[in-house]
């Protein structure tokens, strides 16, 4: 009996670069003991010296895990496909890519240190964009333009005329629409592979957690400094990469906030009083201001998915419009800071509301 095999790039030596094989078994372990005998080397890739698959290798049958079936002694039929998942750190994932997809990338793939390899990184990735408004219009657009392969959109508003100057992703037939709603027919009009996941909800302590957990990489495009406190913890707490910028009137900032490597506490501690700082609606925003952030936050965000380049963390870069001027302040983790210091006072999430003084009056 006779089972397709996908082998990880990471092992595709030992089979003369071929991504599939067949191989014969009535078990798993049946099957893996041909595979070693067509293929010598793979028993020692595969098993650790006390003979058992250990914990950074996944295989899978018919896409069911096989220590949730009978581990080694599952049973195998004909026209079964098996397929060995390695976790390899910073490797890219067996994906194949489609001529089609091969083509849209092209001018990435041929990229020094971008690839193939990156572009299947980039495909398995599952980003989080917390606003679908002046950051995340071109924020989302070009990631999905980049081939993520999910996109989450965190969005419940929905789109108004005044958000047209800067918010590509909505139209005028979208107005009066659920952002989330336009953003996503946007995304799949540019590229349709992309998985596009809506979480159409107002973010808040109770279902951070829960909507942030999935995602590699958090790209929050918000204007308000309650969300932003909230994405911030939420990410220190889950240990997950943070790609943070704001933009008001004619000026953008944005930096990169790495796990254990500061928050934007470390930076702003604490929220102004109400009222004291200006707000989008009364300030101001200039339309291209987004139009330049948010593609940077897009490129670290990539740079962190492709690994490749130097992240902008432990840097703040400011942009002044008017000046036509970029400049960068070198930024430190805290070590008091209340919640990635070394002795944190905000170990779950609090009201943020109440913490930015929203419930106070403003
Ligand atoms: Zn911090």
């Amino acid at each position: 009996m006779s089972t397709e095999v996908r082998i990880p790039a990471p092992f595709r030596r030992l089979t003369g670069n071929r991504a599939r094989v067949r191989a014969h078994g009535s078990t798993v372990r049946q099957l893996l003991g041909d595979l070693e005998s067509q293929f010598p080397g793979f028993h020692g890739m595969l098993f650790d010296e006390q003979g058992r698959i250990p914990p950074h290798i996944k295989i899978y049958a018919n896409g069911q895990e096989i220590t949730a079936l009978a581990g080694l002694d599952t049973e195998l039929r004909e026209g079964d496909q098996v397929t060995i998942i390695p976790a390899t750190a910073g490797g890219a994932p067996d994906i194949e890519l489609t001529a089609e997809q091969r083509e849209r990338y092209s001018r990435h793939i041929v990229l020094p240190r971008w690839g193939e390899e990156g572009q299947r990184k980039l495909m398995a990735a599952k980003v989080l964009v917390v606003g679908a408004g002046g950051l995340g219009s071109p924020v989302l657009l070009y990631l999905a333009g980049a081939g993520v392969g999910t996109l989450g959109i965190v969005e419940f508003d929905t789109a108004e005329i005044s958000n047209l100057p800067r918010q590509i992703l909505h139209h005028m037939h979208d107005l009066g629409r659920s952002k989330a709603q336009s953003a996503k027919g946007a995304l799949a009009d540019n590229n349709p592979d992309v998985n596009v996941v809506l979480h159409e909800t107002c973010l808040s302590a109770e279902n951070a957690l829960d909507v942030i957990r999935g995602y590699d990489v958090v790209v929050p495009a918000v204007d308000n400094l309650a969300t932003r406190y909230l994405v911030n913890d939420a990410c220190v707490l889950l240990r997950k990469p943070m790609v943070e910028a704001s933009v008001l009137a004619y000026e953008g900032q944005c930096t990169v906030f790495l796990p254990g490597q500061g928050c934007y506490r470390c930076l702003y501690p604490a929220p102004p009083p109400p009222g004291l700082m200006p707000t989008p609606a009364s300030a101001g925003v200039l339309s291209i201001t987004p139009a330049v952030m948010g593609p940077i936050q897009e490129m670290e965000t990539l740079k962190l998915i492709l690994g490749i380049g130097d992240a902008l963390s432990g840097r703040l870069l400011l942009f002044d419009a008017l000046a036509m001027e970029f400049r960068q302040v070198k930024i430190r983790r805290d070590p008091n800071c209340a919640v990635c210091g070394d002795h944190p006072t905000v170990t779950s999430l609090i009201d943020y509301d109440e913490f930015c003084g929203i419930a106070a009056g403003r």
